[in-house]
């Protein structure tokens, strides 16, 4: 386990959700690094909600790479967690 995830995807069993940031708009999302499934709160992160980050960043405009974001550590998004 990555030493700043927020714990084991649950949708493919094998990636760790880590937070990041979006550099475009600042906002923190939740990524596994395996499968590339995306969360927008920590409560929410199950696999009924997860959602693609190739669609997300499709509608911001923007490529769906990793270089477009800035991965977290697990201090940096305690603040916005909500438990
Ligand atoms: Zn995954």
């Amino acid at each position: 386990m990555i030493e700043n995830a927020i714990c084991e995807c649950p949708r493919c069993g094998q990636g760790a959700v880590l937070p990041a940031r979006v550099k475009k708009n600042g906002r923190t999302i939740y990524l596994c690094n395996e499968c590339d499934a995306v969360w927008f709160s920590v409560g929410s992160i199950e696999y009924a909600t997860f959602n693609f980050f190739n669609y997300y960043m499709e509608r911001l405009g923007l490529p769906d790479l990793w270089s477009e974001l800035e991965v977290l550590s697990a201090s940096d998004h305690s603040a916005d967690s909500t438990g």
